[in-house]
């Protein structure tokens, strides 16, 4: 590890172990991934004299591996590589399209899915695909590792309950019982490309005997502080047949799970009706 003099203070450690012993030497030091979130802070003189915790070098948490019943995804691992991920495409499609939706190409080649979790935005769009997956947050600390379930790690906006100490080090992504009958994912946003989301959803359904629904898992990301699972949807309609009344009320219990927010990129009456269009079409279909 080398540290460079001057107004700023670089820590660059090459293993995992290196890089939490710096952390707990080092708790005020930022950790940066990408950067591309960092950066623009850095831009706008917020970051000044913060040693920086670099942790691009730590090739252990870097790109996918398969794990005992899954996947297990390194938190330095890019939005590109995610996306272009044979077995991610495979087993995780809904995350590799999010991943494929991620800024610009430029974002995706440099952005990590650690620093995306880690950022804690509103907005992040891999939450909702890792939120129906029931991801797994690995947090690493010089005392081990401490498996977050994926709804969990959010506090609030852009607040995580990671410890001063840890860093996130991996995602683990168990298989699906079976293969879903229908899938969606929709970043709905200003425009194609570099557009802050207003509304992110992904979505996962299963068929049953006599076609009844036998499991749904639908999350909504941008539309409050944190993603949020549509628990309320998922129970009405387990068990049951789909049908133009189940749908309906289905639909209308989109309000009971989640209160949108008012913000500057979208009104919480925008966000709740065309959430309710994409889960009206995703059931309807
Ligand atoms: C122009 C632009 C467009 C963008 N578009 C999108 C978009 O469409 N969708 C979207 O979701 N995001 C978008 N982002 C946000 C950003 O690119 C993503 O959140 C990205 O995944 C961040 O990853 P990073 O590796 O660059 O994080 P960094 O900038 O390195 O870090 C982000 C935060 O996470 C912390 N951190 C990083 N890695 C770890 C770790 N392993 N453990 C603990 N803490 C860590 C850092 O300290 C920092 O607080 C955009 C950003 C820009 C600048």
């Amino acid at each position: 590890m080398r540290g460079i003099p001057g107004s700023m203070q670089v820590l660059r450690p090459r293993t995992a172990d290196e890089a939490v012993e710096a952390f707990a030497e080092h708790p005020l030091a930022l950790p940066v991934a990408g950067g591309t979130d960092v950066m623009v802070l850095w831009n706008m003189g917020l970051l000044n004299d913060r040693p920086v915790l670099d942790l691009s070098a730590v090739a252990g948490w870097r790109g996918v591996r398969k794990a005992p019943g899954g996947l297990r995804v390194g938190a330095l691992t890019t939005h590109a590589e995610l996306r272009d991920h044979p077995e991610i495409r495979r087993s995780f499609p809904l995350l590799a399209q999010a991943c494929a939706e991620v800024g610009s190409v430029q974002i995706q080649n440099r952005g990590t899915i650690g620093g995306n979790i880690a950022n804690a935005s509103p907005a992040g769009d891999t939450f909702p695909a890792l939120a129906v997956y029931e991801a797994k947050v690995h947090a690493r600390s010089r005392h081990g590792v401490r498996v977050i379930p994926f709804l969990d790690v959010f506090a609030g906006v852009k607040k995580t309950v990671l410890n001063q100490a840890e860093l996130i080090s991996a995602v683990e992504l168990p298989f699906l019982p079976a293969k879903p009958h229908r899938t969606v994912f929709r970043k709905v946003g200003t425009r194609s490309a570099q557009a802050i989301s207003k509304i992110v959803a992904a979505g996962l359904l299963w068929l049953g005997k006599g076609r009844a629904v036998s499991e749904l898992r639908f999350a909504l990301g941008s539309m409050a502080p944190t993603v949020r699972r549509l628990r309320a949807v998922e129970a009405r309609v387990a068990g049951r047949k789909l049908g133009p009344a189940l749908v309906a009320t289905a639909v209308e219990d989109a309000a009971r799970d989640v209160f949108p927010i008012d913000d500057i990129r979208s009104t919480a009456e925008y966000r709740l009706a065309v959430s309710r269009n994409i889960l009206r079409s995703f059931l309807q279909a």
